[in-house]
């Protein structure tokens, strides 16, 4: 009885699961000429969590073999390692027969095999979203923060939060913003059949009593989109980047400051934190950056310091072992060494400190933004150059001037890969 009710449970989810991942349709078709009608018929799947592009060819009912014959033919057009969910593949066939494969990679781009005459030809399908500015501009009301005031005027939540994320680099929203500011916002808004699909703020203004005046620039990057960010007219990043974690998980044993030495019961500065750790728990570099130290004192046992990009180093004592040395280049979230018990301590744990960039000490978890690179160069270069398209739009917009055949000029050749 029991195993009746399972086979019948589990036909059922053979039947629910296929009907929700492939979608079938005929379409009876008429060719000039032809006899008999010939059927036209189309498969497609959407791309599940973890899944790589063979595997949904297979989900649609195609042998390996063909499989095979459609990632060849595609691989050096799109990077198929990239197949990321939710995109959609389209297959359609005549009399059984494959004779289309699209490749919808996001709202602008589809990637399209078509037989023709027994070869596959491949061709890019690309939508060209409709740019449009708007400005957006206010006072800061009385209790009220940026992103409620932004949000208020119509601006989508991603984008105000994007404007405050900028504005933070130089102003402390919490001392230093007061009712009565004044924000400019210009967004750059990328539209598909009259839908919005992204709004970019590309110039910020912010001006108040105590926080002084910003100006900000969005500068996108051809070639890295690491450097694509907000920047100030002299190519100062924007980024505020928190400090990752030295260790996975983060409980301070010790705080900064002035406190009883836990070894010699004297009252002394602790020039850090210590976190609570494991023997052998590995100790990641807070930012990247370089090795300046690798060394061992009596006191703070075996220790790092890394050097990052905004002059402040950050250290690291009591280690066992170091898997980088003086010199090394550092990543983010690298595994640089292990927790340990070398030293003057009473037992294993991570003391991390912080120094800033006049050497003196600061507590680490206080610190917030660590990567602010300035751009030089030929960056830099043309980071001047976007810029003053931007100044050239927000005066047409400003003043009234746009009219569609400007704006198309202005937005001609732009690159938009930063929107996926
Ligand atoms: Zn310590």
């Amino acid at each position: 009885m029991i195993s009746i009710f399972l086979k019948l449970y589990l036909i059922f989810c053979l039947f629910s699961c296929s009907n929700s991942t492939n979608s079938n349709s005929k379409v009876p078709m008429m060719l000039d000429g032809d006899l008999f009608n010939s059927i036209e018929t189309s498969k497609s799947v959407k791309v599940k969590d973890g899944e790589g592009f063979f595997s949904a060819l297979l989900r649609l009912d195609l042998s390996p073999k063909q499989a095979l014959v459609i990632i060849n033919k595609l691989r050096d057009r799109v990077e198929l390692s990239g197949v990321k969910p939710d995109e959609k593949i389209v297959l359609r066939f005549k009399n059984s027969e494959l004779f289309e494969v699209k490749y919808f990679k996001n709202l602008l781009q589809t990637h399209q095999l078509m037989l023709k005459r027994g070869i596959w030809v491949y061709s890019l399908i690309q939508k060209e979203p409709i740019v449009e500015h708007e400005i957006v501009k206010g006072t800061l009301r009385e209790n009220s923060t940026l992103i409620g005031d932004l949000t208020r005027l119509g601006v989508e939540e991603g984008a105000a939060s994007e404007v405050v994320n900028a504005l933070m680099c130089k102003i402390n929203f919490r001392h230093q913003a007061r009712a009565g500011d004044n924000f400019k916002v210009l967004l750059k808004l990328l539209k598909i059949n009259g839908e919005v699909i992204s709004t970019r703020p590309v110039y910020i203004n912010y001006r108040g009593e105590l926080s002084g005046e910003f100006e900000t620039y969005y500068y996108t990057d051809k070639s890295s989109s690491t450097y694509s960010a907000h920047y100030l007219e002299n190519g100062q990043a924007l980024i505020r980047s928190g400090l990752r974690y030295p260790l996975k998980k983060m409980h301070i044993r010790s705080h900064f400051g002035h406190r009883i030495h836990p070894v010699t019961g004297k009252r002394a500065f602790h020039r850090g934190v210590d976190l609570r750790g494991r023997v052998g728990d590995p100790v990641y570099s807070v930012a990247s950056g370089k090795v300046i130290s690798s060394g061992f004192n009596k006191y703070a046992g075996k220790t790092l310091a890394i050097l990052h990009r905004d002059k402040t180093i950050s250290h690291y004592y009591h280690l066992s072992k170091r898997y980088v040395k003086k010199g090394d280049w550092v990543k983010i979230n690298q595994r640089i060494a292990s927790v340990g018990s070398t030293g003057r301590v009473t037992g294993a744990h991570l003391h991390f400190g912080f120094q800033n960039k006049s050497g003196k000490w600061i507590n680490p978890m206080s610190k917030r933004m660590i990567a602010t690179p300035k751009l030089s160069g030929a960056r830099l270069l043309e980071m001047k150059k976007q810029t003053r398209k931007i100044k050239q739009t927000l005066f047409l917009v400003e003043n009234d001037l746009v009219n569609n055949f400007l704006l198309v000029n202005l937005n001609k050749n732009e690159d938009v890969g930063y929107l996926f």
